[in-house]
């Protein structure tokens, strides 16, 4: 099999080890004589998985006591609606800051329960920056942000301060850092950017908001259920929590996100010395906001795009087609990555200017 740098924004790039281990699991798990994806789900060895998966994210992030670890379904996008059926409360409002496309479809939803309030918002210059210095108006239930601009390539530096509960939709960025959990009410995050294949969205939320909403929620919508029910209230994709669980043991085994965090900024600082180096390539968003997860550039003489696609092509590089809301080109440089496949783009980058 030929070696491709995937630069995919997701689903993304997995740790060799994951892929061999969940193509075993799905051919006989555990030596049972079973796949993994035909047993029960209520058998031991799937709670065993369920359980573990579970443990890890809570040790690999420190989750302090009194928060509930689920995997859910429907992904980031049915969470956007979520969020707003379990967090609305007497003011049936939620702030929001929108930096980009997830975060404005986060606040679309909230409007189907109450009011979606823009707190602040980077949509003036195209989400090519992160608001800063914007205040907070009385009368929000709730705060919710994006902390990785998937789309556009930003990423909050800093948690957002804030007197509300506070809820972010980290779906590509959780797991590449430390963070502090205790700042939040609720995480979320579909699983196939940054810890498994799609199917199971993570969600980490504050035991004291479970039961407090003042409408009536939908059985499946409602958070309570699945704490209930330890995850299990219904079918939950069995194969995503699996390999996210691999993720996970693979995270702990390099160190911890500490490690993790190490690897992913060696990572992003030579892509952006390059970007910023190399005549022909500039950055679309304001430096000091710079994802690290997805970089974001451009060709500075467009005349140059079929050389360079040539390039990166021939060297077998996939997935950096900017989205068509920014165009140019996009690496996203999860967790997986090595930084050997950087090192490979940033040759195609020095051999285009060279040539
Ligand atoms: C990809 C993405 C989503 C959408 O996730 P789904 O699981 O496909 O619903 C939401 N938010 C962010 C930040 C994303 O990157």
């Amino acid at each position: 099999m030929k070696k491709v740098h995937n630069f995919s924004a997701g689903p993304c790039i997995l740790a060799p080890t994951v892929f061999e281990e969940a193509s075993q699991a799905i051919l006989n798990y555990n030596n049972t004589g079973l796949s993994l994806i035909e047993m029960s789900h209520r058998s031991p060895e799937f709670v065993a998985v369920m359980e573990e998966a579970r443990n890890l994210v809570k040790e690999i992030l420190s989750v302090p006591d009194g928060y509930t670890v689920l995997f859910l379904q429907g992904g980031a996008s049915l969470g956007f609606l979520e969020i707003a059926y379990n967090m609305m409360r007497e003011h049936k409002k939620g702030g929001y800051i929108t930096t980009g496309a997830w975060a404005s479809k986060a606040l679309k939803e909230a409007n189907f329960m109450g009011e979606g309030v823009v707190v602040a918002s980077s949509d003036d210059k195209n989400n090519s920056y992160i608001p800063k210095g914007y205040t907070i108006p009385s009368g929000l239930d709730y705060l919710h942000y994006t902390s990785n601009n998937t789309i556009f390539g930003t990423q909050f530096k800093e948690i957002p301060e804030t007197t509300v509960p506070l809820v972010c939709d980290m779906s590509s960025d959780i797991f590449s850092k430390p963070i502090d959990v205790s700042k939040f009410d609720i995480i979320y995050a579909g699983a196939q950017k940054n810890l498994g294949p799609a199917g199971a969205t993570l969600f980490i939320v504050k035991d004291t908001i479970l039961g407090k909403s003042s409408v009536a929620i939908p059985t499946m919508l409602n958070l309570e259920t699945h704490a209930k029910k330890d995850s299990m209230f219904n079918t939950p994709p069995v194969f995503s929590i699996y390999a996210s669980m691999l993720t996970l043991r693979w995270i702990k085994s390099l160190g911890g996100l500490t490690e993790i965090e190490k690897m992913n900024n060696a990572k992003a600082e030579l892509l952006y010395a390059e970007i910023d180096r190399n005549p022909l390539f500039k950055g679309t968003v304001a430096k000091e906001d710079r994802s690290y997860m997805n970089a974001t550039f451009v060709l500075t003489d467009e005349t140059k795009k079929d050389a360079f696609d040539k390039l990166w092509n021939d060297a077998n590089i996939s997935g950096i087609k900017g989205h068509r809301s920014v165009g140019g080109y996009r690496a996203s440089m999860y967790n997986a990555m090595p930084i050997e496949s950087v090192q490979v783009l940033v040759d195609a980058m020095k051999t285009l200017e060279s040539k």
